[in-house]
């Protein structure tokens, strides 16, 4: 039985406290106005997401005063690239240091001048290796890769475990490994399991027609199951306060 609930853990009869399971959402990329208008619908959730930007130079000052918006009421702003390559190859034919100078320090650099300062970072294409996490994990306390769910849940990687480098099962409409009710099974597994899902999306959605796309109908079924089951929406920066190091 749970005797109490407070900010992100919960404590257990046994005195011992867990976390208090939930969901992490994170969309990627550069659809400002779509998430903007998702949030004025999904406010009454009171959802948190985490938004990976991505090619900040291309964004308009609008743009980027909506991400301000999106920041003060507790959504997380982060880091998806400078410009949105394979780590993995870029650093297989250019090396380390043109892979930094080109994709991450004049990202961060633009991002700090317009005030968001990211901690967590979203790999494009989920492309990554352990050599380019260990680098990252120098600036960054969260790194997010990608993962396709698994025919049993206990082997779907997309549950926090405590490590800066996490999975994100994907939740755009088009992909061939996205279902709904699997989403929701992840979700109650993480519910019986004390454990953190981490899903992505991309452009948000009322009724998808491409790829790279998601519903707002996801959106809703995972927003009434985490409000319903005393869940709760973490950004990606506070899964940081739990890693072990
Ligand atoms: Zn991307």
């Amino acid at each position: 039985m749970i005797l109490m609930a407070s900010g992100s853990t919960v404590l257990a009869e046994n005195n011992e406290t867990k976390t208090q399971p939930g969901v992490a959402i994170s969309f990627d990329d550069l659809y400002i106005s779509e998430w903007f208008e998702a949030n004025e619908f999904f406010r009454k959730y009171d959802w948190k997401a985490t938004f990976y930007i991505s090619r900040f130079y291309r964004l308009s000052d609008e743009e980027i005063e909506k991400l301000h918006t999106l920041q003060k009421e507790g959504h997380e702003i982060a880091a998806h690239g400078f410009h949105h390559i394979r780590a993995v190859d870029h650093i297989a034919e250019n090396g380390v240091q043109a892979y930094l100078d080109y994709e991450i320090n004049p990202m961060m650099e633009m991002m700090h001048a317009n005030n968001f300062f990211p901690t967590t970072f979203a790999y494009p294409y989920g492309n990554r290796d352990p050599s380019i996490d260990t680098l990252l994990l120098d600036r960054f306390d969260i790194l997010r890769g990608t993962t396709r769910a698994a025919p049993d849940l206990e082997s779907l990687r997309a549950f926090f475990d405590n490590n800066g480098v996490v999975y994100g099962l994907g939740i755009d409409s088009q992909r061939v490994d996205f279902d709904l009710d699997y989403v929701l099974s992840a979700l109650q597994y993480a519910k019986d399991n004390n454990k953190i899902l981490i899903i992505f999306g991309h452009k948000t959605v009322p009724d998808h027609q491409y790829r790279n796309e998601t519903d707002y109908k996801t959106l809703i079924e995972i927003c009434e199951f985490v409000t319903k089951n005393n869940m709760r929406f973490y950004t990606m920066d506070e899964l940081s306060g739990f890693i072990q190091k």
